[in-house]
């Protein structure tokens, strides 16, 4: 098998500490296997996109010497292979519309007796699986079959979620018109041929709906390995909304030995970029589990 790899940020804001962290991670397992790595922009959330973003990250992956092997791809271009996904699966019966909003689902979960705890994801109640008995359609939504999805994370270990319990159906086409991340990014793997998947570990909860998406639509499933987070002093998640500082890259090199701290890397002292990238993908062979 061949190897390729992929960073893909969603262009909401310049990286930070955090999401060079996923991105030098991502970019060493691809040169440790001799495979090659890709960059996408995950802008198909329009509305939370900032512009100027999108470029911004691809100068400071630049700078940091992380250079992708083929042109970036941008999802807002994508919609076409989306919507081909997205009939597929309601022809399979996989997929159907859903005329709920928000409140209607809140309301059908208080009358269920599931109220839902606060931050608690709102689990779909599957109202609209049976039709829309003349209701006007809103989404379109994933019908999640029963049962724990089992995965192996190459740094967490065995994981295991319910995804029909955890969070019912997920949504594949926003009532915006928007297509859901969760369709996109399975879409967009498989299109690209992307066999293994590094990223934040923030993001390893959405993976077990995206093994059970790849499944419906055919498509092999990749390795998985979810990388540390970078925690702000509060001990949050380090993440654009809380306002992580744009990457200080006047000295790559210093911005890239936190990164490569943050996934446990010894890399003594470099002479240069190239030289402390060449010893980190020694570093990263000799700890992580091809
Ligand atoms: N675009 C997502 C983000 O920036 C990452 C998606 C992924 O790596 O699967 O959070």
């Amino acid at each position: 098998m061949r190897y390729r790899g992929r960073f893909a940020p969603s262009p909401t804001g310049p990286l930070h500490a955090g999401s060079l962290v996923a991105a030098l991670g991502s970019w060493l397992d691809a040169r440790a296997h001799g495979g090659q790595w890709l960059v996408r922009i995950e802008d198909v959330d329009q509305p939370r996109c900032v512009p100027g973003a999108d470029h911004e990250i691809l100068r400071q992956l630049a700078a940091c010497g992380l250079l992708p092997d083929a042109p970036p791809v941008w999802q807002s271009q994508r919609d076409a292979l989306y919507q081909s996904a997205l009939d597929a699966l309601v022809a399979a019966g996989d997929g159907y519309p859903c005329s709920c909003s928000r409140k209607d689902i809140e309301e059908a979960l208080r009358a269920l007796g599931l109220e839902r705890p606060r931050h608690a994801e709102l689990v779909y109640p599957g109202t609209c699986r049976s039709g829309l008995h003349g209701r006007a359609a809103r989404a379109w939504r994933f019908r999640v079959p029963p049962g724990v999805v089992h995965w192996q994370d190459r740094r967490l270990g065995a994981q295991a979620q319910d995804v029909a319990e955890a969070v019912g159906d997920v949504v594949l086409k926003r009532a915006d018109g928007l297509f859901a991340y969760q369709l996109a990014v399975v879409v967009d793997d498989a299109a690209q041929g992307i066999t293994h998947i590094v990223r934040g570990a923030d993001l390893s909860d959405n993976t077990a709906r995206q093994l059970l998406l790849q499944c419906a639509l055919g498509f092999p499933a990749p390795a998985y390995l979810h990388t540390p987070l970078v925690l702000s002093a509060d001990g949050e998640k380090l993440s654009k909304q809380n306002g992580a500082a744009a990457l200080e890259l006047d000295d790559p090199l210093a911005v890239l030995a936190a990164a490569g701290q943050t996934l446990g890397l010894r890399v003594p002292s470099a002479a240069s970029l190239a030289d402390w990238l060449s010893q980190a993908v020694q570093a990263w062979s000799g700890t992580i589990e091809a």
